[in-house]
């Protein structure tokens, strides 16, 4: 193959190294913050069933002493039956106790109804515990390799653009120039493969004398559709 092509293809592969780096200074940053609002989102669940549970046992301690107060209330009641005189007396006694007694039935049932809450939330707050704890490790360690990628993209550019100008001396100036502008025009690769006797970028199909000469690789062959610049490969035979 023509030597500034060969040189070319390793250009190319840098630049697309390149053009990866610039592309993860835009979405690590994105994936890390994606990462710490998971550890957020879990964090402030797990507050929430906290809150909730604190709520409902503070509830249910208060509908416990309210209970045992209507209910020592009803037993003073029920002795004043005793001591019971007149009709009147019996009638106003009788509501009173009716009264506590419904009462003492709604506190029962709500206090029936915090304790399956409150089981409920004691186990979604367990799950909540494990899953924040495994989210919170997972993350930060995928933030913590993140952080170190981020850290050295600087530095990985700073080499690789080292590296292409190193290659780029070595090739021909016209065809660095002409490089440059496919890929400046056409985005991404300049050089591509021959692939099923046509361009590997646009599909146009090429005469077989063209593959002929694209095969001695002598000297370099665009494509007359796209302008990208052809190479025989390993896959053009597929
Ligand atoms: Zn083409």
């Amino acid at each position: 193959m023509n030597g500034d092509l060969e040189l070319l293809l390793k250009l190319q592969s840098i630049d697309y190294d390149l053009g990866e780096l610039e592309r993860s200074k835009e979405y690590i940053p994105d994936m890390m913050e994606n990462l710490q609002r998971e550890i957020k989102d879990s964090d402030a669940k797990l507050q929430e069933v906290t809150g909730a549970l604190s709520t409902d046992r503070l509830e249910k301690k208060d509908a416990e002493l309210q209970l045992q107060e209507k209910q020592e209330k009803l037993k003073v009641l029920q002795d004043r039956m005793m001591a019971i005189k007149t009709n009147k007396e019996y009638d106003a006694l009788v509501s009173e106790i009716d009264q506590i007694k419904e009462s003492i039935s709604d506190l029962e049932t709500r206090t029936l109804e915090l304790m399956g809450e409150i089981e409920k939330y004691e186990k979604e707050l367990d799950d909540l515990k494990a899953q924040t704890a495994s989210i919170t490790d997972i993350n930060s360690g995928q933030l913590k390799s993140l952080q170190e990628q981020i850290d050295s993209v600087g530095s990985k550019i700073l080499s690789k653009e080292k590296d292409r100008l190193d290659l780029v001396s070595k090739v021909n100036k016209r065809v660095i120039a002409t490089y440059d502008r496919i890929r400046k025009g056409k985005g991404g690769a300049a050089v591509v493969a021959v692939k099923k006797r046509a361009c590997g970028a646009c599909y146009k199909a090429l005469p077989p004398q063209r593959i002929q000469e694209i095969k001695l690789g002598e000297r370099i062959i665009t494509c007359d559709s796209c302008g990208r610049m052809l190479i025989w490969t390993d896959v053009s035979n597929k």
